[in-house]
């Protein structure tokens, strides 16, 4: 017998999630991993044994015992875009957006309302409101975030924002990103040099905080020669590069961030077919958001007089199956912020994503585990329940990995295991810093 610290046992389903390093892709992305009655073994936090709960105990021996209770055990979401600091919200303007009066992309008076609400909010407020929103997610299963700067776009702002992300104390993991080049902010509306000169100053600065950079390659935001100078900059200075491209127009994000050999290129809406196909040969991760789709409203087509109108861009279904056809790695993640996604639900995302890009069940699970943590370089440590791998751990109140899908809105995790302390129980928050050493066996 071996010792582990925690066993846990009599999954009706594990589902792991296994699968390459380099991430699920093509055929492969519609097969699930999963082990039935499955059990699994961590020691110091990190998974040292996957089987089938006979076999597992047979082998070994936990200083505590999880039972499953014959239910859903799954990895912690990983998600791999989000805008987490930011002041105020965007409720005003969201009702205009749906009755059709607030008219074309409004992108642009958007963000800068975030940035100056951002920009006003203290300290406090920014870290509280971040705080909270971790909880939630955390609570609904997400064990990893990459958390963007973007709204401050001065010196003094977005570093403020680094070092307030960086300093968040959470369960959750948070990986932060500078993306000084988010949208160029008003005082430099005809100066744009000075901006991406700007951006590309303050690139030293920002190391002491992260080596990951993104640049948005938008016809709304930066072109691609800006992309590609800035991004050029930061990867001298060892940074991993990531691109918001083509979300509102095809500026040649896809390509720029086959170019920066970039961790992944994020929204690819508008994104050319032989952008994708360089994505695809770089190994950049395309990241798709579900929730944007819903929230935009990119489902519909946009109101006219007579209150019907025709689609006049593609829909974003089209825009994941032709990634996936061009053999990019797919993920999917919230990307929570106040304007295109107030929500931070990866469980929401993944069945989203299910019935707005016509998924399967299989793809869904992978593009929010395994694949996202391939984009963020993190797919040796997490995204799937494997030996050698963090014990990031979901129990769910249900027994099947696709109820966990066919259902939506409600939360259904009961139980969150962060590097092998169990963080949430019945879906509350546990805080102690002592530890309950006794077992977290559910009922039955
Ligand atoms: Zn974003």
């Amino acid at each position: 017998m071996q010792d582990a610290d925690i066993l846990i046992i009599n999954a009706s389903e594990l589902v792991t999630c296994a699968g390459p390093v380099t991430g699920r892709i093509g055929d492969d992305l519609g097969k699930l991993d999963i082990i039935r009655d499955g059990a699994l073994a961590i020691t110091g936090g990190r998974i040292v044994a996957v089987g089938p709960t006979d076999a597992l105990l047979s082998a070994w021996r936990g200083k505590e015992t999880i039972d499953a209770g014959h239910r859903l055990v799954s990895p912690g979401f990983v998600d791999a875009h989000s805008h987490l600091l930011f002041g105020g919200d965007r409720c005003c303007e969201y009702e205009g957006k749906v009755k059709g009066r607030i008219l074309g992309a409004n992108l642009e008076t958007g963000i800068n309302a975030t940035i100056q609400a951002t920009r006003r909010a203290d300290d406090r407020t920014l870290v509280e409101q971040a705080l909270s929103d971790l909880d939630e997610a955390l609570l609904y299963g997400t064990t990893t975030l990459e958390a963007k700067t973007g709204y401050g776009l001065s010196r003094d702002h977005e570093l403020r924002l680094l070092r307030l992300t960086s300093g968040l104390e959470h369960e959750v993991d948070i990986l932060p990103t500078f993306l000084g080049a988010h949208v160029l902010p008003d005082e430099y509306r005809n100066r744009r040099d000075e901006y991406v000169q700007l951006v590309i100053d303050m690139l030293p600065d920002v190391l002491p905080y992260t080596r990951s950079c993104d640049v948005a390659c938008d016809p709304a935001c930066f072109t691609a020669a800006e992309c590609l100078r800035i991004g050029r900059h930061a990867r001298e200075l060892g940074m991993t590069l990531r691109v918001h491209a083509d979300q509102t127009g095809d500026a040649g994000g896809a390509a720029v961030a086959a170019a920066l050999g970039a961790a992944s290129a994020d929204h690819l809406d508008q994104s050319s077919a032989e952008g994708l196909r360089a994505m695809a040969a770089a190994g950049t991760v395309g990241i798709f958001f579900p929730g944007v789709t819903f929230h935009m409203l990119e489902m519909v087509p946009p109101l006219t007089e007579d209150g019907i109108g025709a689609a006049e861009k593609p829909y974003m279904p089209q825009s994941v199956r032709r990634a996936l056809q061009a053999g990019v790695v797919c993920a999917i993640s919230a990307d929570f912020n106040p304007g295109s996604c107030p929500s931070i639900s990866m469980q929401m995302m993944m069945q989203m994503a299910m019935r707005l890009f016509r998924l399967s069940y299989a793809e869904v699970w992978n593009m929010s585990t395994l694949n996202p943590a391939v984009s963020l370089g993190l797919a040796a440590d997490r995204g799937s329940l494997e030996p050698g791998k963090r014990a990031d751990v979901l129990i769910w109140n249900e027994i099947d990995h696709r109820r966990a899908v066919n259902r939506f809105g409600s939360n259904r995790v009961d139980t969150v295991m962060k590097s092998g302390r169990i963080v949430v129980r019945g879906q509350n928050l546990i805080r102690s810093t002592a530890a309950p050493a006794k077992s977290a066996s559910p009922a039955g």
